[in-house]
């Protein structure tokens, strides 16, 4: 029987362990540990491959949202408007920043963020919207952008889920003030571990987050003699920037094997009574999807995961099924229905670049199974 576990951890390493393994020994063997070249290698790959001026290797994602939000002057009282539909990590990053983070609903066409909500929650404390581009498609952000400028707002991108996307040409992350990426191993460029990236064209805030990462050193390598901004240690360790270099070089063609898989789950599901999915591949020119997941909604979504889940496929419900706005004692609590619908149905089927074609085959076998009938 075939197995489609959700994730497939040792094969992220296994799919080129010895290259892994050149890699790690060359670089570990030279003593290069922290901020050596290899970091350095990655921002310029980096930069170069979302189209921004600069790039700057940091821990995680969570760290990179927070240095940007530190490093722009974000302050206690400021109020920042964020989709419920979001990980934890962007909210998170907002309160540590000392601002708030004011959750919003999501439009039905994209599950991201909806500008209607984003203009609706704009109060005078209102300082800046932070699109969160779920799922690996980039926001509404001419709409957005429009908004921001109207009210003297600030945009900030979690492009966590979405390197590599764009939207009318524009790569996600590099659309507002800045953008931040994360190469968690889940993510479209896992890492084997944490690791972050931060991106912008604003030299004065790039210089600001490279030295924040690093103690507030205002020059690499060197142990901060001469500190003028408050740091933290945030750094991108320089094995993984080493990974990651190799990782960067065939991207493109993991993109193209997640697109083509969200393709086949679109040809499954599109005209299933009930089932509300996201964009296909191809629907619309503009966007270019990188798929970190596929997500969709239907009101037998607890007896199809069981369905699947009897089948080998493992699935999985974004963030436990709860928006930021859900989530009991931070403070956040709004009412948000059509987020709190979208929880009650949605589901995240198994999709990465190294599922082969027999697995992708069997996922949307057993979709179509259920779906016609007799099988529940
Ligand atoms: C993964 C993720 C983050 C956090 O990234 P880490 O590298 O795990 O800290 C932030 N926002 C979103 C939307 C994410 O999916």
């Amino acid at each position: 029987m075939i197995k489609v576990p959700f994730f497939d951890w040792a094969g992220l390493y296994n799919e080129r362990a010895e290259d892994f393994a050149r890699i790690a020994n060359e670089t570990l063997s030279e003593g290069g540990f922290i901020l050596q070249k290899d970091v350095e290698e990655f921002e310029e790959k980096l930069a170069r491959y979302v189209g921004a001026r600069y790039a700057v290797g940091v821990s995680d994602g969570t760290n990179a949202i927070l240095l940007g939000l530190r490093a722009s002057g974000i302050k206690p009282g400021d109020e920042i408007i964020i989709a419920s539909h979001s990980f934890i990590a962007a909210a998170q990053s907002i309160h540590f920043s000392g601002a708030t983070p004011v959750p919003v609903e999501l439009d039905e066409d994209d599950w991201l963020v909806s500008p209607e909500a984003i203009e609706a929650a704009i109060t005078p404390k209102t300082r800046a919207i932070m699109p969160v581009h779920v799922n690996g498609r980039v926001c509404k952000m001419d709409r957005i952008l429009e908004i921001a400028t109207r009210h003297g707002l600030e945009v900030f991108e979690d492009s966590a889920q979405a390197m590599g996307a764009r939207f009318d040409g524009m790569g996600a992350g590099t659309i507002g003030r800045w953008g931040t990426y994360s190469f968690y191993p889940s993510k479209t460029l896992g890492c084997f571990g944490d690791a972050g990236g931060f991106v912008t064209n604003d030299q004065d805030l790039y210089e600001r987050v490279r030295a924040m990462r690093n103690h507030g050193a205002n020059k690499e390598k060197s142990i901060p003699l001469n500190v003028d901004v408050w740091g933290t240690n945030a750094r991108l360790d320089n094995l993984h920037a080493a990974i990651l270099n190799y990782k960067i070089g065939y991207y493109d063609e993991a993109i193209t094997r997640r697109r083509e898989i969200a393709q086949q789950y679109h040809n499954a599901l599109e005209g299933v009574e009930g089932a509300r999915l996201p964009p296909a591949p191809n629907a619309d020119p503009r966007y270019f999807d990188i798929y970190q997941n596929y997500e969709f909604c239907h009101p037998l979504r607890d007896a199809l995961r069981k369905y699947l889940a009897d089948h080998q496929i493992g699935t999985i419900i974004q963030w436990g099924g709860f928006g930021i706005h859900q989530l009991g004692g931070l403070g956040m609590e709004r009412n948000l229905p059509k987020t709190d619908r979208f929880f009650k149905e949605s589901l995240l089927l198994p999709l990465n670049h190294i599922m082969t074609d027999d697995q992708v085959g069997h996922v949307v076998q057993k979709l179509r199974d259920f779906f016609s009938g007799g099988q529940r």
